[in-house]
């Protein structure tokens, strides 16, 4: 332990490079992805990311609920990220605090600009993100998660959205950060984006980075989410493959 100020807080960076629980820099955390884990959804999917453990739900397109938000010339897109009371150590709240609404803001707004809503007028598209344990990158597993899950329902989008966060720990760029390494690290940048394109569609950043830093990081984070899109395709395609049916 070493210590800034009056605060105790862990060696992010090994002499050797190596990080808290051992990965390198560029070394995701293992990734495990279920395509349609729910019965009662239109569509679902589970990741276990790391200690992250996300589920998410998909119904639609549905009747718009509440009836003044319904849209003449398309679907709305409607995402609500939640984290169980259980879900970390401290105790948290239970309910929407405000994270977990500027949480549900961002994602609503990045599957917005890639499902083609037109295609459903006057419908509501609503995904449903439950932290069940978190670890630091829920919001990116729970893209990930509703991103499968709005496939499994068969809606139509430009393509899938892997994400990730990247960050800076000890000083140098690590590809998706887990808690001690958001918690003591420099800076925490979440991003999604579509594959083919590269086009970013979430993109946030906590802390201070420089401008190389900044590229550096994004460069990292594109290369993490190809690697996460392999898996959230692979996943669906054992969905497919295996009948089709719910666990
Ligand atoms: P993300 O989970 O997307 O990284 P944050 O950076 O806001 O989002 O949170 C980082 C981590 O901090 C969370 O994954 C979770 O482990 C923890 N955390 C967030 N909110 C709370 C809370 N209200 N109580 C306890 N821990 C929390």
């Amino acid at each position: 332990m070493g210590s800034v100020g009056a605060k105790e807080v862990p060696v992010l960076l090994s002499p050797e490079g190596l990080r808290i629980d051992g990965r390198h820099l560029e070394e995701l955390r293992s990734i495990r992805i279920v395509a349609g884990a729910l019965h009662g959804a239109d569509g679902s999917a589970f990741v276990e990311w790391g200690a992250n453990k996300v589920m998410a739900a998909v119904y639609g397109p549905r009747e718009v609920h509440p009836r003044h938000l319904q849209q003449n010339n398309k679907a709305i897109v409607q995402c609500r990220y939640n984290m169980a009371a259980f879900s970390v150590d401290e105790r948290k709240r239970p309910g929407l605090d405000r994270r977990s609404q500027e949480i549900s803001k961002v994602i609503s707004e990045a599957f917005e600009s890639v499902i083609f809503a037109e295609e459903f007028p006057r419908t509501s598209i609503d995904i449903y993100i439950e932290v069940l344990q978190a670890n630091a990158g829920t919001r990116c597993a729970g893209v990930v998660a509703a991103s499968v899950a709005l496939a499994d329902a068969g809606i139509p989008m430009v393509d899938l959205l892997p994400a990730v966060a990247v960050g800076k720990v000890g000083g140098a760029i690590a590809l998706d950060l887990k808690k001690e390494e958001d918690n003591y690290g420099e800076a925490d940048l979440p991003m999604a984006l579509v594959p083919q394109s590269g086009r970013l569609v979430l993109l946030q950043m906590e802390g201070h980075m420089t401008r190389e830093e900044l590229a550096k990081a994004l460069d990292l984070g594109v290369t993490g989410c190809r690697a996460i899109y392999e898996k959230m395709k692979q996943a669906l395609r054992d969905r497919y493959a295996s009948g089709g049916g719910a666990a």
